[in-house]
């Protein structure tokens, strides 16, 4: 755990980490504290801590600092304002341990504490608005091995430690499992912490995550830029009864937007690094599926089509290659551009290049396997 005035939030995580966690699961509870002025330190012990002051401070180097002490073979990393599920540790640690490949395994925090907060995140839940495939490092249960090959926590972009990581162990072949069924809280006081939080980690990034910035559109950013789909704050205004979350949710969101907006001197927009990998794991994934529409080895079941739909989608000249989507990347099927089926007719391998990337881009965000169950 990494701590930094963290007394407030430690009177809800400790006790929950704790409870979750048998004792005998656990060898050490180690906190690198960067400097705390408040009770911080007391209240870490008083749970049986071990409190170190970091050398340097800020979330991948103080959690470096916590790793370098760690001698078993899976550590669990988290933040000072998680309230764990009780059935945390039981969960991800029999994901972790059903395979060597598996990396990292977690499950999802919501906002609690604050009424709005978690007013947000019940209604982006229950909408299914969160991605299955969310991750972090807060609530997270870790193979040694895997971090320490992938270089412990990147220390590129202090906000985005959890991005690259990730990014980092995919590239060793190590999976990243999400149970979006596990979850446990993100405690945040009152509306003012979120407001003062968001403005700190737009401060520390040093990059803006961006999935795909060249394919959004500048009336579709000015919308995103005022909060959305006005549709959805609706909703989740009905939905919790209370008047205050629309209120809430624009002052965020334009907080978020004019910042991202203006401060572009000093900081770089960069894709969001999993897109790339999946990407092309998607786009070869499609190329190996085409097959062709002519010929003696025709497929019998491209014979369903009616002949006039077999059109390139990408060019309009005549389809020579049948390609569908592959197994495994159903959670893009509901996201599909119009016009663009599970099953789609392409004149050449390139232009079903183009397709898949424009199905991959248009998709929530971006997209991924399902994880294996
Ligand atoms: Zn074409």
């Amino acid at each position: 755990m990494w701590t930094y005035n963290s007394a407030n939030a430690l009177e809800k995580s400790l006790p929950s980490i704790e409870n979750a966690i048998e004792s005998e699961n656990v060898c050490h509870r180690i906190a690198v504290d960067g400097g705390s002025v408040d009770e911080s330190r007391t209240i870490l012990n008083r749970y049986g801590w071990t409190v170190k002051a970091a050398q340097r401070k800020g979330i991948p180097h103080q959690a470096n600092e916590a790793l370098a002490m760690v001698d078993t073979q899976f550590f669990a990393a988290f933040e000072h304002d998680i309230i764990l599920n009780p059935k945390w540790f039981e969960r991800t640690s029999r994901m972790i341990g059903s395979d060597d490949r598996t990396g990292a395994a977690q499950g999802l925090r919501l906002y609690a504490g604050s009424k709005t907060m978690q007013a947000f995140e019940e209604w982006m839940y229950r909408a299914k608005r969160i991605p299955i495939w969310s991750f972090s490092i807060d609530n997270t249960l870790f193979r040694t091995e895997a971090v320490k090959q992938a270089g412990g926590f990147p220390v590129e972009d202090p906000a985005s430690a959890d991005t690259i990581l990730r990014k980092n162990l995919f590239k060793l072949g190590y999976r990243w499992l999400t149970d979006n069924t596990l979850l446990s809280g993100h405690y945040r006081k009152n509306f003012l912490e979120q407001f003062k939080h968001q403005v700190k980690s737009l401060e520390l990034a040093r990059y803006y995550w961006s999935s795909s910035p060249e394919t959004s559109s500048v009336p579709r950013r000015f919308i995103s830029l005022l909060g959305g789909n006005p549709k959805h704050v609706l909703n989740m205004a009905l939905q919790s009864r209370m008047l205050r979350v629309p209120l809430a949710w624009y002052t965020l969101r334009l907080q978020r937007g004019l910042y991202l907006a203006l401060a572009r001197d000093t900081k770089t927009v960069k894709p969001v690094p999993m897109d790339d990998w999946y990407l092309t794991n998607f786009l070869r994934a499609v190329a190996i599926s085409g097959k062709s529409l002519g010929g003696a080895g025709a497929d019998r079941e491209v014979d369903r089509f009616h002949s006039a739909d077999r059109m390139c989608m990408w060019c309009g000249q005549r389809a020579e290659f049948v390609y569908s989507v592959p197994e495994g990347w159903e959670n893009i099927l509901p996201k599909l551009h119009p016009g663009i089926g599970p099953t789609f007719f392409a004149c050449s391998d390139f232009h079903a290049g183009k397709i898949a990337d424009k199905i991959f881009k248009d998709a929530f965000d971006y997209v991924a396997p399902s994880p294996p169950k």
